[in-house]
Parts: C-alpha cells; sequence; structure tokens
C-alpha cells in the first residue's frame, strides 16, 4: 500500500500539529516532487500489486481532480492495482463543492476520508476549522449524491465547547446521514498549537478526561447499537466498510510514504520517515535524492510496536507470531507481566490472541505500555 502525504491545509486548526504549509505557493514544485520520489523508489515495495492508495495530509482535497489523477497515474507506471483497490482522499468539508466533486467522481478514488469533526459550529469555531456546520452536513450529502458510498467522516469529542448532549445529536446526525465509517477521537492537547496557548492564557478550559471518558463509552455503545463494528479504538465501520489501507497499517504490513513528512516501514524493521518541510524536500527530489532517514528497529522496538498497535485493535495480538518472531525469553516474561492483568480482567486471551475488553479501552495505551521491553 502507498500513502502520499499533501503538506498543504488553508488554514491552521487549533488543535493541530501535522505538518503542513497555508501557503499554497510551492503546490507545483511538491507534486513533481511527489511524482520524482515515486519513482525513486519504485523498487521498495515488494508486493507490485497494490491493494490500497491513500492520500493524507494536510489537505488533499485543495489539489484539483487533475493534479490527483495525475499523481495516480504515477503510480500506475510503476505497480498495478488490485481490481478492487481502496483509493482514499481526505477531504474537508468547504472543498467538496459540487464542481469539485463532478471531477473526483470521474478519478480512481473511491473512498472519501471527510474532516467533518463536528456538526456545530461553537465547537467548529474553537477548532478553527475552515469550515461551517451547515458545510460539515452538507459535504457529506453531496458526495453521497455524486456517487460515494463508501465514505468516512472524522469526529472530534471532549471539546470543553461540548458535553454529553451535544456529543449525542452529533452521532445522531452521523446515523441520520447513513455514514458507514467513522474515525472519532478526543480532543487533545498539543504542545506548540493554538490551543495549548490559549488553555494556557485561560482562554479556554481545558479538556476533561472524565467527560471524554464518557462521551466515548457512550460513542462505543451507541455505534454498535447502530450496526456499527468498534475494530479499533478509534475506528468503528459497518461490515464490509473498514478501511483496508488502515487495518493494513495494523496488522504490520508494509507500506512506502511518499512527500514530506511520511513515513514508510518494510513490515520487519525497516522505518523511516521524510524530512517535515516542503523547501528541503523540494531540493532533495530536485537532486535526484531521497529526503528520507531510516531506523532499524531493535527487537525491543518490533516488539513494543506490535503489542501496541495490536491492543487497540479487535483482531488483537497474535501470541502464536510472538512466539515465532521474539526469543523465549521475551515470550516468557511477556507471560508472567500479563498473569496478573488476565486475572482482572484488564486483558483476556481468545484463540490464542492477547486483547484488551473494549470496556478497557480508553487506558489501552497505557495498558499496552505496561506491557513493553524498556
Ligand atoms: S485540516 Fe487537518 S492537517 Fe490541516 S490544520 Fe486542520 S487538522 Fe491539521
Amino acid at each position: 500500500m502507498i500513502y502520499i502525504h499533501i503538506p498543504f491545509c488553508k488554514q491552521k486548526c487549533s488543535y493541530c500539529n501535522f505538518h503542513f504549509s497555508t501557503s499554497l505557493q510551492s503546490k507545483d514544485e511538491v507534486l513533481s516532487a511527489i511524482k520524482k520520489e515515486i519513482f525513486l523508489r519504485k523498487d521498495e515495495l515488494q508486493n507490485k500489486t497494490l491493494q490500497s492508495l491513500y492520500f493524507g495530509g494536510g489537505t488533499p482535497s485543495v489539489l484539483s481532480g487533475d493534479e490527483i489523477n495525475s499523481i495516480v497515474d504515477e503510480v500506475l507506471k510503476y505497480y498495478s492495482f488490485e481490481k478492487d483497490i481502496e483509493i482514499t482522499l481526505e477531504a474537508n468539508p468547504d472543498d467538496l463543492d459540487k464542481s469539485f466533486l463532478k471531477d473526483l467522481s470521474k478519478s480512481p478514488v473511491n473512498r472519501l476520508s471527510i474532516g467533518t469533526q463536528s456538526f456545530f459550529d461553537e465547537d467548529l469555531k474553537l477548532m478553527n476549522r475552515a469550515h461551517n456546520a451547515s458545510e460539515a452536513e452538507g459535504s457529506i450529502k453531496r458526495s453521497q449524491d455524486f456517487g460515494f458510498e463508501n465514505l468516512s467522516i472524522d469526529l472530534i469529542y471532549g471539546s470543553p465547547t461540548s458535553n454529553l448532549e451535544i456529543w449525542k445529536e452529533n452521532l445522531n446526525k452521523t446515523i441520520a446521514l447513513e455514514v458507514p465509517h467513522i474515525s472519532s477521537y478526543a480532543l487533545t492537547v498539543e504542545p506548540k498549537t493554538a490551543l495549548n496557548d490559549w488553555i494556557l492564557k485561560g482562554k479556554v478550559a481545558n479538556p476533561k478526561e472524565e467527560e471524554q471518558n464518557k462521551e466515548f463509552y457512550y460513542l462505543s455503545d451507541f455505534l454498535k447499537d447502530n450496526g456499527f463494528d468498534h475494530y479499533e479504538v478509534s475506528n468503528f465501520a459497518k461490515p464490509g466498510f473498514y478501511s483496508r489501507h488502515n487495518s493494513a497499517y495494523w496488522k504490520y504490513k508494509e507500506y512506502l510514504g511518499i512527500g514530506p513528512s511520511a513515513h514508510s516501514y518494510n513490515g520487519s524493521d525497516i522505518r523511516s520517515w521524510n524530512v517535515a518541510n516542503n523547501q528541503n524536500y523540494i531540493k532533495k527530489l530536485n537532486a535526484n535524492l531521497l529526503a528520507k532517514e531510516t531506523e532499524v528497529l531493535s527487537s525491543e522496538d518490533q516488539f513494543n510496536e506490535m503489542i501496541m498497535i495490536g491492543l487497540r485493535t479487535f483482531w488483537g495480538v497474535d501470541l502464536e507470531s510472538l512466539k515465532d518472531k521474539f526469543s523465549d525469553e521475551t515470550f516468557q516474561r511477556l507471560q508472567s507481566e500479563i498473569k496478573q492483568k488476565l486475572a482482572d480482567g484488564i486483558l483476556v486471551i481468545e484463540n490464542n490472541h492477547l486483547k484488551i475488553p473494549e470496556k478497557h479501552w480508553f487506558m489501552a495505551d497505557g495498558i499496552a505500555s505496561d506491557l513493553f521491553l524498556v
């Protein structure tokens, strides 16, 4: 699978610390560099038939239909696509107007991941999103009118502008819109963000963990009652609508990340990441050089990642593959570490897979880190 990072956004959301630029001046140069990188790295993926291609960002919907097609064509020069390949484009509601959707419906993109975040203006203002509540709803309906059924929306819970009642309304609207996939995250306060600054200055209240906990479990129960599978801590899908791309990440498959700040993984012990700076990225690629750094993962790193990622999913961690991959000593250590947690019901083993029961998923990262090798 291939991930393409489009490092541009119209404006900076108050909580975001991803890599992007709000100036589109270097867009053409970045796109040329992305195509060059696809060429230079054409032999890195073992599997030449792709199951998924994912445009993430940033905001890939700042591109035109032609620009998106030209990147897909570049990938197609070196890879073939599975017949039912999933091609996802992350899109912001304010970009999904009729003319863009018309172009997109003629492209191979067959899945949209829409950055809705909330159907309430108060929340959207605090988040400094580029769209309002009516665009949030309209963009979903328009996408469906143009034939995009495989839709995911992002929703953020636990904002200081929200509460359980507002959150319930957000979820009611989501169900009424018949969206088959939802990614939902707690509002987190990252360093060097406007949100962090406002909180430090006392202009905005800190999100309350207790409130977030309540909203998370309401979300999980409500969506399951409405036919969704809760297949990863932050992800819910109707059967048949799981994200193929993200599911492959969670199953430790190899992937190639193209574009500034994109990460790649060889499915075993090599991880790399591109420079998170558009100008440096362009310069390197113009000189026919890759803009990446590479790290060889130690056995401990690989073990910790398998635990961290696997315990966030409803598949859990396959104990058989852990046993095959790591030393007897590591496996025995894990067995003794999990004993008490199994007795306390914080972990369970089903079909030889180690899992966190869903009622403890809000704490999944903490539970996983207790099992890490240091
Ligand atoms: S649109 Fe996405 S990537 Fe861009 S600033 Fe907002 S949250 Fe960050």
